[in-house]
């Protein structure tokens, strides 16, 4: 296939943080199935990626492959306004039972970020509903990620999230200091007393506390001790603040836990769902509630929840998540998770040696090599290619999520690869870019 037009993709395709009057090197994929990247040229790679924590049963699964079509052929859309449809009340269900007891609503959606936005209003209107209307500021935590629309970039990190460029466009948050403490380590009483500050001295305006449970991801690929989850709970209780957890990219499996909240055993007042929703089949996001937080939006001033978007349960989209939820509830995916961290332990151990390597961090599905500078994304992915596999780095980290279903020997070829991509870097440093989420 060398008819992919690459001429007309650099002049007039925007891709994810690109910059068209100067487009970096993009690579046309022409098939994915599995764990394997088929590109033009026939060239075959290992993905690394599963496409931005997306694909956890490999590409082109074919049970959900056979649930899309055949629901394509017998109902491919129609309005949720009004409407319902099987596909969208089977996946509710399935969400329910798979989620914390307390979370009773499902709000479909097309992408995380418009989960996070939808949770974010939800919480406004449910303090409104109480009489509480000065609760209305996000708390956070500085080093997270949570989109990149307007709301959901208000409580993205002030530096490296992007406050400095739409500084006037964004509604002020509340922000605390990322965690330090890493993921199995107990924090101290030092940190627990930092926390309560922030909660005493703003919980009037505080409508909700959003954060990434156990992992901050596209923030800082850092994975954080289970007891700052157990007492921002006992915080947001404490001081009537509602709990927003945004589980996008650590949600179905990753973290080694089917939810990463089960790691501190909480319960979330709110929480968002994206990514791996449809195993990276198709766009589909959702925000689940408690009864409490739907009552509260019930007795605001205007009694409905005021969202709707367009392609709202997408009956292909529910189609798709329902048959990846079923593969999720064969369980395998613990024993294939477990394996891959035990794997990315073993493989990745050694590189920290490498001088330019400031650490390595294995959690769940997620191997993370931080380097102690910004790396060159449009340098270093040319070199992966080379390599026989599809890994993207940003910012100082070279990181890999891959397919919960990929081999162990494929899983080898992965780790060689950041390994040798480390250990170049240490010997040569390549000049460094601006980091981004790309
Ligand atoms: C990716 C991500 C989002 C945004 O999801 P989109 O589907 O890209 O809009 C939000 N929160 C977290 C934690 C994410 O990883």
């Amino acid at each position: 296939m060398s008819n992919i037009d690459y001429s007309f993709d650099k002049q007039h395709l925007w891709h994810p943080y690109s910059n068209l009057s100067e487009p970096a090197q993009v690579f046309a994929v022409t098939k994915a199935q599995d764990c394997l990247l088929t590109l033009a040229d026939g060239r075959q790679l290992i993905d690394g990626t599963s496409s931005w924590w997306a694909c956890v049963h490999g590409y082109s699964h074919p049970q959900i492959l056979s649930a899309m079509s055949a629901q394509m052929q017998q109902l491919s859309h129609v309005m949720f306004g009004g409407i319902t449809h099987e596909p969208a009340i089977r996946l509710g269900k399935q969400l329910l039972a798979m989620t914390s007891p307390n979370l009773t609503k499902v709000f479909y959606s097309d992408s995380g970020s418009v989960a996070v936005e939808v949770a974010m209003k939800m919480a406004l209107q449910y303090w409104q509903g109480k009489g509480k209307p000065t609760k209305q500021q996000m708390l956070t935590l500085k080093r997270g990620y949570h989109g990149d629309t307007f709301a959901a970039m208000s409580v993205c990190d002030p530096d490296t999230g992007m406050h400095n460029l739409f500084n006037h466009a964004l509604t002020p948050q509340c922000f605390a200091d990322a965690p330090r403490v890493p993921f199995n380590e107990p924090i101290t009483p030092a940190d627990v007393a930092a926390l309560e500050t922030v909660f005493a001295n703003h919980h009037h305006e505080l409508a909700a506390c959003i954060i990434e449970p156990i992992m901050q991801g596209a923030g800082a690929m850092f994975f954080y001790s289970a007891d700052y989850l157990k007492v921002l709970r006992q915080l947001c209780d404490k001081y009537e603040v509602l709990l927003i957890l945004d589980e996008i990219a650590t949600g179905f499996g990753r973290t080694g836990k089917l939810f990463a909240y089960e790691h501190a055993d909480i319960e979330a007042d709110l929480l968002c769902l994206g990514k791996a929703l449809t195993g990276g089949h198709i766009s589909l996001a959702a925000t689940l509630c408690s009864d409490e937080v739907a009552l509260g939006i019930s007795q605001s001033s205007t009694s409905v929840f005021m969202h709707g978007p367009t392609f709202m349960a997408n009956p292909l989209a529910c189609a798709a998540a329902s048959a990846s939820l079923s593969l999720i509830a064969t369980g395998q995916w613990q024993t294939q998770v477990a394996m891959i961290e035990q794997q990315l332990k073993a493989e990745l151990a050694d590189v920290d040696s490498a001088s330019a390597v400031k650490a390595v961090r294995v959690l769940g599905a997620v191997g993370v090599i931080e380097m102690t500078h910004a790396v060159n994304t449009s340098l270093l992915q040319p070199r992966f290619v080379e390599l026989g596999v599809w890994v993207r780095p940003f910012g100082r980290y070279i990181y890999i999520m891959p397919p919960y279903t990929i081999s162990s020997a494929q899983l080898s070829r992965l780790t060689q690869a950041m390994g040798i991509v480390a250990r170049e870097l240490s010997v040569q440093p390549l000049p460094s870019d601006t980091p981004c989420h790309g």
